[in-house]
């Protein structure tokens, strides 16, 4: 059985796509959309030689080598242009996500929605997406063995619509759909961080006092003001 998060991400994924999951590890995504007829062929990216093992024994374990290419390299460059109608990268840090993305623009052409599961940093994501031209359609939140994780899906399109009537900032961070819903879930963990930032500005407040510390007490009392605000 897949976990709640992963089959949040396989939900988004668009009936009959060809898809390409990258950073997949066990293959675990590609091998339950190909099982469940929902994508036709997938490939599954690998830059880590026994995560890349993992994934090509899954594959062979479970009968689908025909339907699922098991490749190694570093993002994108498994794959060729307009060979994937679906990207998916998951369970990656914003910042290593957006950094995929980037390195692997050129690639890009083709491929008409990306399904990114940022663990941590959700906004390095929509920060890329809006700089590039993907518009987010859709965000989900949801909280599998005291986690929370976030799924941004993004289509090519018009990269503000999604922030419309929004404060742009506020939106970066909070995410737009997710600001708007303001789910129990959401709730939880801006209250989690506004928790966490206060205590380490506390922490500074009792530190030296220094550019460094007063740069990052001011980042802090901005963060705030947006959480209050938001
Ligand atoms: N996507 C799976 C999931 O969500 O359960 C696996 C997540 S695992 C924590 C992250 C995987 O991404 C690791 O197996 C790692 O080797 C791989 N990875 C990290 N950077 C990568 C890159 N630049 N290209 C391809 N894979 C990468």
């Amino acid at each position: 059985k897949l976990s709640d998060r992963l089959n949040a991400v396989a939900n988004n994924i668009p009936e009959g796509a060809r898809l390409a999951d990258i950073g997949s590890d066990h293959a675990y995504l590609p091998c339950y959309v190909v099982k469940k007829g929902t994508v036709p062929k997938a490939i599954a990216g690998e830059v880590a030689n026994g995560p890349f093992q993992s994934a090509l024994e899954q594959v062979k374990e479970e009968d689908l080598t025909d339907w699922i290419t098991v490749r190694k390299g570093d993002g994108l460059e498994v794959i060729e242009p307009g060979e994937v109608d679906c990207i998916t990268i998951a369970g990656m840090g914003g910042t290593l996500i957006s950094s995929i993305l980037e390195k692997g623009k050129s690639k890009l052409e083709g491929v008409s929605r990306l399904v990114l599961q940022p663990n941590v940093g959700s906004f390095a994501v929509r920060r890329w997406l809006i700089d590039n031209g993907w518009e987010l359609i859709s965000e989900e939140i949801l909280k599998e063995d005291g986690k929370i994780y976030e799924i941004l899906i993004a289509e090519k399109g018009e990269p503000l619509n999604a922030y419309h009537e929004i404060n742009l900032e506020n939106g970066i961070l909070f995410g737009p759909f997710l600001l708007r819903d303001r789910s129990a879930v959401f709730i939880e963990k801006w209250n989690a961080e506004v928790k966490n930032w206060q205590r380490i500005l506390k922490q500074l407040d009792g530190a030296v006092q220094n550019d460094e510390t007063d740069g990052k007490r001011k980042e802090l009392k901005k963060k705030l003001e947006m959480a209050e605000e938001a």
